[in-house]
């Protein structure tokens, strides 16, 4: 459903994401993890359409998304890690004017949006603007926009951040049960519990390379590390290499 071949961008000299391969099949939930400025988010975003690759292709449900990006991007919804929300749109507004972007509308996209409001009790903010809402309360709102047009896949950008526990659950069950349903999502997070636990395969990805990928057997063979995520992150990572905590306080 989403296939990377030879994935590359580079931002001048730099080579943020470095000839990656990847295919994700319908009905799996993704993680894409890496430590800070590894390539996710850049990665993400070429997936999303809004950054072009500076080689490589990305296809969506087969359909080439530099090539053909308007079919493409009708089969996908987007959770970026820093959300843009029009301030003057209440809720239901907002869940109306994105299902509007890919041309629904009426009773069905009505339903939908207020059951999605509901689920993420916003249902008593459902008519206030926008502007009022708390950072969780935003976060809820897109999280809720990228499944208003039920999309083939959802590529999410650290899902977690700034959502409560009871939403960070709800989140984790609507992830679930929406892949199980036969659609795709691929989130990168650094929650490594989550994504161990929630999880179909992972990729770690290590200065703009794909270090390991797979179910957890196989991010375990491939990093010779026994144990969680924690411990194969760590080692593929390199960040048990880390100063010397005593050296460092004492300075
Ligand atoms: P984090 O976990 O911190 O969010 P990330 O894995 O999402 O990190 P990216 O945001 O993809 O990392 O960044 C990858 C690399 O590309 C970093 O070295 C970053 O500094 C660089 N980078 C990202 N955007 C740009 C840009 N617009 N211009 C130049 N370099 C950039």
């Amino acid at each position: 459903m989403i296939r990377l071949t030879n994935l590359t961008k580079k931002y001048g000299t730099f080579t943020a994401v470095d000839a990656i391969d990847l295919d994700v099949p319908p009905g799996e939930l993704f993680g894409f993890l890496g430590p800070n400025g590894a390539g996710k988010t850049t990665t993400l975003r070429m997936i999303a359409g809004i950054l072009q690759p500076t080689s490589g292709t990305i296809e969506i449900g087969g359909v080439d998304i530099v090539k053909d990006p308007i079919t493409a991007k009708a089969k996908l919804g987007f959770i970026p890690d820093r959300p843009f929300i029009y301030e003057k749109l209440t809720g239901i507004e907002f869940l109306r004017f994105v299902a509007g972007l890919y041309g629904e509308e009426g009773p069905d996209v009505e339903h939908r949006a207020r059951e999605l409001l509901a689920l993420f009790d916003l249902d008593e903010w459902r008519d206030e603007l926008v502007e009022s809402y708390s950072h969780g309360m935003r976060q809820k709102l897109i999280v809720s926009s990228a499944f208003v047009h039920r999309p083939q896949v959802i590529v999410v950008d650290e899902p977690h951040v700034g959502l409560d526990p009871k939403s960070i659950k709800i989140l984790r069950d609507v992830f679930k049960e929406y892949v199980r349903r036969g659609h795709t999502i691929m989130m990168s997070t650094h929650t490594l519990e989550t994504a161990e636990s929630l999880c179909d395969r992972i990729a770690i990805i290590v200065n703009g390379k794909i270090a390991a990928a797979g179910t957890m057997d196989d991010l375990r063979t491939q990093s010779k590390q026994v144990g969680g995520l924690e411990e194969i992150f760590l080692k593929l990572t390199g960040e048990n290499a880390a100063r010397n905590l005593v050296e460092v306080l004492d300075a």
